[in-house]
Formats: structure tokens, sequence, C-alpha cells
């Protein structure tokens, strides 16, 4: 078990290639989930330290060693930062779980996994070509150059933050961008700790990456509307994200959008029981819910519906809640007050509509393993689509199982919602895998699999779930822009009144 000292950590911000405080001296407390405790202290910045940000990106991006530097060595850069990520992922997992209160065993895998993004981008940046353009005008020389956007700001949740904030850092830095990050208030310090870590001993050079801490509107909305920002990407709930790309489009900033999700996890009668269960289990009670691409919608065909539920109540009922940074732990503590309110509310609407709850359905004691902010295991059954439990995104460890008769059903339901993130397929029929991924309206369907991601797969939602896509070679072009050149190497003249066609 991690210790855990008394005395707050103070935490500085990196801005320019200095640590610093907010610029009001001002600082906010970070508190562990699981104990509820305060352990750290960071700085509160405000639309000042948002400006200074901004210009020190801009700079970094104008002049200087970074629009110098070669693609090739740009992306010896990134395999740097992979190097330190592996060196300290232990250390880093360990501040992800205090911070935010996600497992270790969970924190272990995607701090390994992390560096992978770094190393794939890494190959990438000196792959990042145009093209020469056949002409059809005597004389003509075109070519396309693909260059960076320019200055991205980039605001993050609180479920995911190291990963979520290497998803966009890898291939903004590859594509020659230069970033600020605002994390959110609820979990910065692994963010910070990488920066100390990982960014300043690879050498990035200053103000090609900042960080501006503090609250969601004070640092956030600036960071969107200043003019030095050429594109904002944001991942977090549906309503900021509408706002962010409300704000953005006043000045016409490029905007990618990772937002929410209800995603349908669709069980067949011809699946392989016991991997559809664990699937289950893992779409909507792994991370305790609190991920977008959570499989809350368990669609199952009626003729195993019983038998599904039983199998089903029965693994989520062994899960063990407990201290997050205790390996054997599956389920921990909701990450932050409001959304814990937010779980049990639904909760209680769900019951108001008349859902059937066949496991938990409310704060787990300190008896059953639980604490401050944990909520049990909890399964609706009985669930119909238009249910409010069924619409919105809950974000905790809340599944809605709703019934199905046959495939069409099981797509019309699958489609009848807002979102369009995930959605899972449990089949052995090759047929139905293929025919049902195809008609789902999603950005990722998995295949007797759950919560499969990947540096080298696209990732981002349909519908409310989202705009752009991050991961894999389609992301790099999302921090990148098109310019075209034009070389006449024959004689000028001709009506310079009229536009000049072939
Ligand atoms: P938010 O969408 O509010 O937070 C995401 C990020 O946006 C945070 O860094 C937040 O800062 C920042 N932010 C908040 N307000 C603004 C603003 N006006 N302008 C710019 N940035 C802003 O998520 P919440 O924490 O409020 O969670 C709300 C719901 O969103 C959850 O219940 C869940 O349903 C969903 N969610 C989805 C996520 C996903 O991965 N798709 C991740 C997190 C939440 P700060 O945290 O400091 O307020």
């Amino acid at each position: 078990m991690q210790d855990r000292p008394t005395k707050l950590k103070e935490y500085q911000t990196y801005i320019d290639g200095k640590w610093c405080d907010a610029s009001s001296g001002k600082k906010f407390q970070t508190f562990d989930p699981y104990t509820g405790e305060p352990w750290a202290l960071i700085p509160e910045c405000d639309a000042k330290d948002v400006g200074t940000a901004c210009e020190a990106a801009w700079r970094a991006f104008d002049k200087g060693p970074w629009p110098a530097m070669s693609q090739t060595a740009r992306g010896k850069l990134l395999r740097r930062i992979g190097g330190l990520i592996e060196k300290h992922a232990e250390h880093l997992a360990q501040i992800e779980v205090r911070d935010n209160g996600k497992l270790m065993s969970e924190m272990h895998a995607q701090t390994k996994y992390l560096p992978e993004w770094f190393y794939y981008y890494g190959g990438l940046a000196d792959k990042i070509q145009g093209a020469v353009v056949p002409s059809d005008r005597p004389d003509h020389f075109t070519y396309t150059l693909k260059e960076p956007v320019g200055v991205c700001a980039f605001i993050t949740p609180w479920n995911s933050p190291l990963m979520l904030v290497g998803w966009k850092l890898a291939p903004a830095l590859a594509a020659g961008c230069t970033v600020i990050i605002k994390p959110s208030e609820f979990t910065t310090a692994s963010l910070l700790e990488f920066m100390k870590l990982v960014i300043e001993p690879a050498e990035v050079p200053p103000g090609v990456i900042n960080v501006v801490t503090g609250y969601g509107a004070v640092v956030g909305e600036p960071l969107v509307t200043h003019p030095k920002v050429a594109k904002v990407a944001f991942t977090g709930g549906t309503a900021t994200g509408a706002r962010v790309n409300e704000l953005a489009a006043k000045t016409f900033k490029k905007v990618s959008l990772e937002l929410g999700g209800k995603s349908p996890n669709i069980v067949f009668d011809d699946c392989i029981l016991d991997d559809a269960v664990s699937g289950a289990i893992s779409g909507i009670f792994a991370a305790t819910g609190q991920t977008c691409i959570a499989g809350s919608r368990l669609l199952l065909q009626e003729s195993i519906h019983d038998q599904f539920v039983e199998k089903l109540v029965a693994m989520a009922k062994q899960a063990r809640l407990g201290d997050p940074s205790k390996l054997e732990t599956q389920v921990g503590p909701v990450t932050t007050p409001p959304q814990y309110a937010k779980i049990l509310s639904y909760i209680d609407i769900a019951k108001g509509e008349g859902a059937k709850c066949v496991l938990g359905g409310g704060p787990a004691t300190k008896e059953e393993g639980g604490g401050k902010y944990f909520v049990k295991p909890t399964i609706f059954t009985g669930v119909n689509n238009k249910m409010r439990i069924a619409q919105e995104e809950v974000f905790g460890p809340v599944l809605s199982v709703i019934k199905f008769r046959d495939e069409e059903e099981a797509v019309a339901i699958a489609n009848d919602i807002a979102y369009g993130l995930g959605a899972g397929i449990w089949t052995q029929s090759v047929r139905r895998a293929t025919s049902v991924s195809k008609r789902i309206r999603a950005g990722t369907v998995w295949v007797n699999t759950y919560r499969a991601v990947s540096f080298l797969m696209p990732f981002g939602g349909y519908k409310a779930s989202g705009l752009g896509r991050e991961n894999g070679a389609e992301a790099i072009e999302g921090y990148l822009q098109t310019k075209s050149v034009w070389i006449n190497n024959g004689p000028g003249g001709g009506n310079p009144f009229i536009m000049k066609t072939s």
C-alpha cells in the first residue's frame, strides 16, 4: 500500500520552461478520493496566467529551436519522452491512484502502455509530407505542404488524466505544434509530475508544452478564446464540449471533441455466455464506470435474459471494493464529490422510473469495502430505452439492462440515442458481427471484446459523442493544415482582370 502523508505537498505549474506559482499566488487543495483527505496544493491560475502561457507557446511555435527542429529530430524527442515515461511508470501510476482513485492494477497497465503513443507518433513525425500535384497549365510546378496548425489548447478531464493528455500530446508534437494543457482541477498532480519527470529531462524546448492549472471556466474559457490559440482539443462532458465549441467558433479555431457516451453492449443468444458476462462487467464496472466508453446499456436477447442476469449479478456481487492502491481491489471510489452526488441521483431517478434494482443501488459502506465516495456496483433490469437512465450518461457503476427480441430491434434500440461513441456485440456469427457492426452509429464497435483501445486505432464519436479522431495515423491530421504552393516557371502576362484558369 502506498504511504499517505499528512503534510500537503506543494506543486508549481510549468510555463515557458519554468516552474512557477499562479500570478495571484493562490493555491487550491486536491483530494485523495479514497480517504477524502486533501494531500496536495495546486496553483490556482487565472486569465493572466493563460495569457502568459499562450504568448510563450506562440513564441515557441514562431521562433527558436522548435520550428527549426527537423521532423526526424522531433521524432527522436518523442521517443525520448516515451522512454522516460517507461522509466517513471510506477511513480506516475501511484500519483494517479492517489489523486484520482483509479485502481493501481489499471494504472500499471495504462502507464506501461502510454509510451507506445510517443514511439508510434515519434515514428510518424518524419513521414508527414505533402505531395507534388500534377499541374493543368504549362510551366507550373504545384505542390502541397503539411504544416502544424499552431498553438493548441488541451482541456482534459479527471477520469484518465495522463492517458488522455498523452493521446493529444504525442500527435500534436509530432506535427510540430506547441501546447497549453489545462487539466481538470480534480486531477492535476499526475500531469505536473509528468512535466517534472518526463518533459523537463527530455529537453523539450521552453514554451513547447505549458500547463495552466485551475478551475474549469476561469482557466478554460480564456484559453479557448485566446487569439494565439489555433486549435482546441477537448475531452469531457457533452455540455462543456458544446460550450467550448461555441466559444472557439467565434475565432474560427479548429476543434476536436471527445465527449460522453451511453454505449450499447449487445448480447445475442448465440454468444459464448461466460465471455459476454465478463465483457458486460468490464464494460460498466471497470474504472468504476467512469469512462466515456462505458457499456452502460446492456441489451440482452430475451431468450437468454434471465440466465444472463443471474450470472451477471453473481459475478458483479463478488467485486472487491476498497483501497485503489491495493492490487486486488476491483472497484474503487468515485473520483469527485459532484460525480458521487450525480451517480446517486441517477440511481434515484431509475428507481422513480420503475426500473428494477437487482444489485447495489446506493453508497457502499466501510463494511462492504467502501468509504466516503463509494457506490455499490448497481444493476437495473426492466429498463425501457426511453427512460432517462437509458438515455443520459451517468458516468458511474450503474448498468441498465434492456431486453430485445431480434437483430432488428437490437439495432433500433442501440441507435435510438443522442450519443455514438462505442458499442459491443457478442455473437459467434460472422454474418451478424459484420452486419450489426455496420449498422451501429458509433465511432468504435467491439465484437466479442469490450473497452479495447490502442495507439493504432482511431477513436472518437458519432453524433453528440464528439468531433474528430484521436489515435491512429488519422489523429495527426487534426494537428496539420495543408498549404498549396504554385510556382510559375514560364512567362507572366495574360489578362490581369480575370481569374487565372488553364
Ligand atoms: P467537464 O466536461 O466539466 O470537464 C472537462 C474539462 O473541462 C475539465 O478540465 C474542466 O475543468 C473543463 N471545463 C469545465 N468548464 C469549462 C468551461 N466553461 N470552459 C472550458 N473548460 C471547462 O466534466 P465534469 O467534471 O463536470 O463532468 C461532467 C460530466 O461529464 C460527467 O458526469 C460525465 O458524464 C462527463 N465526462 C465525460 C468525460 C469523457 O471522457 N467523455 C470525462 C469527464 C466527464 P475542471 O475540471 O477544472 O472544472
